[in-house]
């Protein structure tokens, strides 16, 4: 049960929302659960397919543009449709809105990696058939989607009739009401190219501004040798058709690859060609024990076992599935706010990647991590353009949301002003390499990094009264914008800044005429590390004496607080009722902000300011962005609010399945889903990441029995088990090491399993 999520709704709201929870990817190629068929007219879905990072560009219209806004923004796209299918049996036409359904179950298995949707139907004339459709794309071979369908006739059929379709007039979802998606700029891309070759259904794309080309090559087989076959071209697509003329069941499979301009150059055509003749020798069944395989080895180090709630356990390997297929692994792309499995927030790389996805990657699949560092190493120099627009001389100022590297945040209070990513991303370097020990690795790219953010802080703020100072940013509370001294920047900046100077040392005494190689290209001066470190030494970090807690800025705490209690209910989310401006005057948060900078740099605050401060914020806190909830049950579980702890995990671990944001249909919450696991290990098992080692501190929720995970270090795999009784610690491979558990060190050997009470 807890490896596949079933559904089986017919209702509207349902089916839009099942999209974005079946829906299938590798990294690359992301496509949503939608019927082959299509619903009846009058429901509403989302048909999507995506690329990871295929985009293009769209005017940004502004009243006022003022300077440096930018003036483009870019934007992932709905791709050439290959899903279509259309059965007919003898003259009716199947759907599941028309005759009755007698059964019906889809089925997501995490395990096995494809989607399946198995249909006893009854036709309008009483005719009653089973068809049994699989689809998955395939985690091995990335270009590729692939849909099986089995139609069994339950009666003596004269004719079966299949349609398959690849059709290039797509376009994209708009909304006008609601700012997370888009709300307008729908058809960004027109068919270039339909054209038959070989066997293959070829349809390319190419899109109005960047003219990047994206490719769908289609190919269908019938397991009969008895039937006519038909292909037709339109002027949008191709339509194949397979009439097949005796009774008995029959099995159609279709093979769509898709190739883009961004991965496969100029060639796009040919290359899906070649890769369609590379799949003439291969079976659906072949590609279903590949994605098992796939599978098998991604869980053995990324499965959470938990042992007294199936339901959770079911919500954990769902979020993990989730962002296994929608994390880039390749140089080229990222991982999106919805993942591949929508067009919210459409297709941009944010801080969530950093912050909530990337330490689970990190800890169980570092290749992977790896991968989403190097992406953000090549956005580099557009980070330093964006920097200089800004009226920096000097450093790197990551874009707040992008595909390749360009800012496409319109409303800059909230977007380019929420400077923290740049520290955000030298965080995730600086954890890389804890984790790693890749010397090379912080040689070749993470040096750099943490170098130009630290000049970023370096020329953003300034020294005053002995303290060094950052005025007009935003934190990551969206509710509070454009202020002085943010805790968690300002906490963030320092730990940037104090790394920088210190990986500036460690070069020097690794390999000084690599770092002098480096220091001549960025034209970097010894007095420049010196300021980080004074900046990092003297940062300002706001406390308030009379609550005795960070202040999460300069004016937070001279406020009016809002009264959460009594707003009522349909005012949430808070940002689709008020301007701006009137959230901007209260204490009212959206999320974590000072609660993250204490997860995330324990060490900066003492135990008693922490836990006044979690007491306090949480007040005020919506929780209103999907961010928030993972970040509260971490920091109650360190603080030992066991209750709270476990609500805010089960809100965090079901925030999709339950769809309690209502905007499951745009996709699925990548950022929560690494929150899911974060809260577990993170959070219940209370595991750090220093300088000094690994930690942990584990407890385990009294509604469970026990839990199981584990992670990666330094070339090492250590399994955990959490029971009632002990914990277990088990070094599966590698050379032994120290580690704290609850303070206390715990030597582990490989092979040896440790109990500790
Ligand atoms: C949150 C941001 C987040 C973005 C994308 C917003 O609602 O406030 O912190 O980066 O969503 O997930």
């Amino acid at each position: 049960m807890t490896w596949k999520l079933t559904k089986s709704e017919l209702d509207n709201e349902n089916l839009l929302i099942n999209e974005s929870l079946l829906s299938l990817g590798n990294g690359y190629l992301g496509v949503r659960g939608n019927f082959e068929e299509g619903y009846k007219p009058g429901f509403s879905s989302i048909r999507g397919t995506y690329i990871n990072a295929f985009h293009d560009n769209v005017e940004i219209t502004y009243g006022e543009k003022l300077y440096g806004f930018p003036d483009k923004q870019q934007k992932i796209l709905n791709l050439i449709d290959g899903q279509e299918i259309q059965i007919h049996i003898d003259d009716e036409q199947f759907s599941m809105f028309d005759g009755e359904v007698l059964s019906y179950e889809r089925n997501l298995h995490l395990d096995l990696g494809y989607a399946e949707r198995i249909v006893h139907w009854k036709s309008p004339k009483g005719k009653e058939v089973n068809i049994h459709f699989k689809r998955l794309v395939s985690f091995t071979r990335k270009e590729l989607f692939a849909i099986d369908v089995k139609i069994i006739p339950l009666y003596d059929v004269q004719q079966i009739k299949i349609l398959s379709l690849v059709n290039g007039d797509v376009s994209n979802f708009v909304d006008k009401e609601d700012p997370r998606v888009a709300s307008g700029h729908a058809k960004r891309l027109h068919v270039s190219k339909v054209r038959q070759q070989d066997e293959f259904s070829i349809v390319k794309n190419t899109t109005y501004a960047t003219k990047l080309e994206v490719v769908c090559a289609a190919s269908t087989s019938i397991t009969s040798e008895n039937h006519e076959y038909k292909s037709e071209q339109t002027e949008n697509g191709i339509e194949e058709s397979y009439v097949y003329s005796s009774n008995g069941p029959i099995q159609f499979t279709k093979y769509n690859v898709y190739t883009d301009t961004l991965r496969h150059g100029k060639t796009v055509v040919e290359k899906a060609i070649d890769l369609q003749k590379q799949l003439r020798s291969v079976f659906f069944e072949d590609l279903l024990r590949e994605q098992k395989q796939y599978l098998d080895d991604f869980w053995k180090t990324s499965d959470v076992e938990i042992d007294g709630d199936a339901k959770i356990q079911e919500g954990i390997r769902f979020n993990l599935f989730h962002l296994l297929q929608s994390v880039g692994k390749d140089p080229a792309s990222n991982i999106a706010a919805k993942g591949l499995s929508g067009e919210g927030y459409e297709g941009h790389y944010f801080w969530d990647t950093e912050i909530y996805i990337f330490p689970v990657f990190l800890m169980t699949n570092p290749k992977i991590a790896k991968n989403l560092l190097l992406h953000r190493y090549s956005i580099l120099d557009s980070a330093r353009e964006r920097a200089n627009t800004l009226g920096h001389e000097k450093g790197a100022l990551f874009p707040w949301r992008t595909i390749t590297g360009a800012e496409s945040s319109a409303f800059f209070p909230a977007g380019t002003a929420q400077y923290h990513i740049s520290a955000d991303i030298a965080y995730s370097y600086i954890q890389y390499y804890l984790v790693t020990k890749d010397d090379e690795f912080l040689k070749a790219y993470g040096a750099e990094v943490l170098f130009e953010t630290a000049r970023l802080w370096a020329d953003t703020g300034h020294m005053k009264d002995g303290k060094f100072r950052i005025d007009d940013v935003t934190g990551p509370d969206e509710y509070t914008c454009i202020v002085n001294n943010n805790y968690y920047t300002n906490a963030m900046a320092k730990h940037n800044l104090l790394w920088a100077a210190k990986v500036h040392q460690w070069f020097k005494e690794q390999d000084s005429a690599g770092l002098r190689q480096l220091q001549d290209r960025l034209e970097l001066t010894e007095s420049e590390v010196k300021d980080w470190q004074d900046a990092g030494e003297n940062m300002y970090l706001p406390y308030d004496e009379t609550y005795k807690i960070s202040a999460q800025d300069d004016s937070f705490l001279q406020k009016a607080r809002w009264d959460l209690k009594r707003t009522p209910k349909e005012k949430f989310p808070l940002l689709l009722n008020y301007h701006p401006l009137t959230l901007y005057r209260y204490q009212v948060c959206k999320q974590a902000d000072t609660v993250l900078a204490h997860f995330l740099l324990e060490d900066g605050q003492d135990l008693e300011t922490i836990k006044n401060s979690y007491d306090y914020y949480e007040q005020i806190t919506t929780h209103d962005s999907s961010l928030s909830s993972c970040v509260h049950s971490i920091m109650a579980s360190k603080l030992g609010y066991e209750e709270k702890a476990y609500d805010y995990f089960i809100e965090t671990a079901t925030l999709d399945l339950e769809n309690t944001h209502k905007n499951t249909k745009d996709g699925l919450h990548m950022a929560n889903m690494g929150g899911t696991w974060l809260g577990i290990v993170y959070g219940f098992a209370g595991l750090r990441v220093k300088e000094e080692g690994l930690s942990l501190a584990p407890s385990l929720p009294k509604e469970w029995n026990s839990y199981t995970f584990h992670m990666q270090y330094q070339g090492r795999l250590i399994r955990v088990n959490i029971t009632r009784e002990s914990v277990s610690y088990l070094l599966v491979e590698g050379d032994g090491l120290t580690i704290l558990h609850h303070t206390k060190p715990v030597h582990l050997e490989q092979g040896n399993e440790v109990l500790v009470s």
